[in-house]
């Protein structure tokens, strides 16, 4: 299968892009800038602002956020809201994630700060990113500081590549009933409601009506990329999987691993280390109904 294209911040893709003429080179995005097929974006200077360049401001006037360059005073919204448009249009068919420069006031993902009349209000997304989120809210989107949590790395690099597969797997109806029994713990980690949902609707297969099934799986699938992981969800996951393993286990070895469920409900345990250790036990009982489900093994292995 090739590799998901996403969407990045030229100035985390080494460009020295940024307003004093550096990039924003990044240790986890660097690691893990091998799995995509990588699509820049730099919307700063795509709309005519050189580099070096005197600093935007994002602005709060009533309910609209402003994008203002503060030495000038000059308004560049009206020139950010068209390039960012017309960016989004030309790949929105073809984009599986995007991962965007925190805190920038054109790139920022929710922690761009704002003023109104001068003074620092809060946080929010740059324009670039606001227009992204509302245009395709399904896109898995994230940003450097993000990534360097490692469940919330795995989170994103989970969503991208299960919509990917998702894509490659949507042509006809065995393989998307492959697809959704695949990714059955990927589903149940973000919702359960959808992952019953979802099953109903393929359920309703008859040989006849599949355009239509896709059409209806396909809303409610990127209903689930719009949501979150929940912990709750997460605990739940790994306690099914668990069950699968347990009886092949000596009673120390259960104990040990409740309590590791239990360490990471309570947040004094690392995700990954519980992901680790499934896997681990799936390899050791050849277990292959567990080595197929994505949840153990969702995207090529980093370094
Ligand atoms: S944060 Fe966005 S707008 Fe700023 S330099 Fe990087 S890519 Fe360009």
């Amino acid at each position: 299968m090739t590799k998901p294209t996403i969407v990045i911040s030229a100035c985390l893709n080494n460009h020295a892009f940024r307003y004093n003429g550096t990039s924003a080179n990044d240790e986890i995005v660097n690691k893990i800038k091998f799995l995509f097929k990588l699509i820049d974006v730099c919307p700063e200077v795509s709309i005519g602002l050189g580099i070096p360049r005197k600093p935007i401001k994002l602005n709060k006037f009533d309910d609209k956020f402003k994008v203002i360059q503060e030495e000038t005073n000059i308004d560049l919204t009206e020139k950010f809201e068209k390039f960012s448009y017309e960016f989004i249009n030309n790949n929105k068919n073809k984009i599986y994630g995007a991962i965007l420069k925190a805190k920038s006031p054109s790139c920022g993902v929710a922690n761009c700060k704002y003023y109104v009349d001068g003074k620092i209000q809060g946080r929010t997304y740059g324009i670039f990113a606001r227009i992204l989120k509302a245009t395709l809210p399904y896109i898995p989107l994230t940003d450097e500081v993000h990534l360097r949590n490692k469940q919330l790395l795995w989170e994103f690099l989970t969503k991208v590549f299960m919509f990917f597969r998702f894509e490659n797997s949507k042509y006809d109806i065995n393989s998307l009933i492959e697809f959704h029994s695949r990714h059955k713990y990927i589903l149940m980690g973000i919702s359960q409601k959808h992952l019953k949902i979802l099953g109903q609707i393929l359920a309703k297969h008859n040989g006849k009506n599949f355009l239509e099934l896709r059409k209806v799986y396909e809303e409610k699938f990127k209903e689930v990329l719009k949501l979150n992981f929940k912990k709750s969800n997460l605990v739940n996951t790994i306690t099914h999987i668990f069950g699968h393993i347990s009886k092949s286990l000596n009673s120390k070895e259960k104990n040990n691993f409740i309590k590791m469920i239990e360490k990471y409900r309570n947040g004094n345990l690392d995700f990954n280390l519980l992901i680790e250790i499934l896997r681990v036990y799936a390899l050791r009982f050849n277990n292959e109904y567990l080595l197929s489900q994505f949840f153990l093994n969702p995207y090529p292995e980093i370094e």
